[in-house]
């Protein structure tokens, strides 16, 4: 008998230890589910401050203060886009590349980035004023 209480002891704990953890692990993934609905609700106050900021509504110091730093941030990203985009467009030149124009110390057009003679008003490749 003592050894079938103990038997029976040995179920329980097992039944108790099985119980306790799948209540720890419903509550655990209702916790993840949570924690996933504030990300959620975080981006979209993020995407609610920002859409007031950028239709000028008034807002407290601090806020606005991040809201420019993310303005900042995203005119250099645009920044750099167009200038990878320039970039990409620019076409391989031997004859520019290879050979700087005699006496010139290095102008080149704001337009074209071809290399131009130093007193020009106007670019010798694409015409346009420098
Ligand atoms: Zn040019």
């Amino acid at each position: 008998m003592a050894f079938f209480n103990q038997f029976q002891r040995g179920v329980d704990l097992a039944k108790f230890k099985a119980n306790q953890l799948n209540r720890v692990n419903k509550l655990q993934n209702e916790i993840a589910n949570n924690t996933g609905e504030i990300q959620n609700i975080r981006k979209e106050i993020v995407d609610t401050v920002l859409l007031l900021y950028r239709s000028n509504s008034e807002m407290p110091t601090q806020l606005v203060q991040l809201c420019t730093q993310v303005a900042e941030l995203e005119g250099k990203i645009k920044d750099l886009e167009n200038t990878i985009t320039s970039i990409r467009s620019e076409n391989f030149d031997p004859g520019t590349a290879v050979a700087p124009i005699a006496g010139n110390e290095g102008k080149f057009c704001p337009h074209c980035k071809k290399e131009v003679p130093i007193n020009s008003e106007f670019c010798i490749h694409c015409g346009k004023k420098i």
